[in-house]
């Protein structure tokens, strides 16, 4: 049984019991990992300020005790990075909160990916530190579905194979229970949420930046929500589960409570 080091970013805190908690975090070479923290409700010291959702941490930890299942154990953790302004203004919250699900949903434990560690850093640090933290829920979306192997073609309608010239709208795949197709508005005349053409365009363009590139590139509202609402029910699909966070998300974007700058 060797002790481990690995750094990661906190994806979710839970208590557990009386006195534990779980956290679980994404590392570069761990991926998700989930570790019971004894006595952390109790003990302030050793986990004081540490075990919150979005920071990163280097986490110190032993294996589970039966190698086939079984939790492993944090025994302290060091502050990288506390990404604080995630916890103190609550539009970035909600953004930060939403790329969370979406990584807890989209990975496995134990199958690390260091590109994704490599985005969601990136795309933490953003929602923290940068303007307008909503592009990088959006930024984060699209890249996470190239990674995980379903970058969705926004480019040509599904149907007629066409380029797509206007707006257009996705719609459930008949042949395949967890895809959804782009149609272009000629294959669906009359679609209940139609995209816009500028904003299928825009996030074609992200797909194919580097991450560098997108701190420069300004993101319209209007295309915001409806390519964030794109992505929310083609991911829904695919896991074939409800995603929670986005719907707060979406109602106070849509909200009375709306700032001009999003
Ligand atoms: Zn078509």
């Amino acid at each position: 049984m060797n002790a481990r080091t690995c750094e990661g970013l906190v994806l979710r805190v839970l208590p557990f019991g009386e006195a534990d908690k779980l956290v679980t975090w994404y590392g570069a070479q761990t991926g998700r990992i989930t570790a019971i923290a004894k006595s952390a409700q109790k003990s302030k010291k050793r986990f004081v300020n540490k075990l919150e959702p979005f920071s990163r941490l280097r986490f110190f930890c032993r294996p589970p005790r039966r190698s086939s299942s079984g939790l492993y154990f944090l025994e302290e953790a060091e502050l990288l990075s506390a990404h604080l302004r995630i916890r103190q203004e609550y539009p970035r919250f909600l953004a930060a909160t939403c790329l969370a699900e979406l990584c807890l949903r989209f990975t496995r434990d134990l199958d690390p990916d260091p590109r994704l560690y490599t985005l969601l850093l990136w795309a933490v640090d953003a929602i923290s530190s940068r303007d307008r933290p909503f592009r990088y829920l959006l930024f984060f979306h699209l890249k996470l579905l190239q990674l995980a192997g379903y970058k969705p073609d926004l480019i040509h309608c599904r149907r007629c194979r066409k380029p797509i010239s206007g707006p257009a709208c996705f719609a459930p795949d008949p042949q395949n229970a967890d895809g959804a197709l782009l149609l272009c508005g000629h294959c669906q005349p009359t679609p209940s949420a139609p995209l816009s053409l500028q904003a299928l365009r825009m996030a074609a363009h992200v797909q194919e930046s580097s991450l560098d590139s997108l701190h420069a590139l300004q993101v319209p509202v209007h295309c915001l929500v409806a390519v964030l609402n794109l992505l929310h029910l083609y991911s829904q699909r695919l896991l074939q589960a409800d995603l929670h966070a986005w719907p707060v998300l979406r109602a106070w974007l849509c909200g009375p409570e709306k700032p001009s700058r999003l």
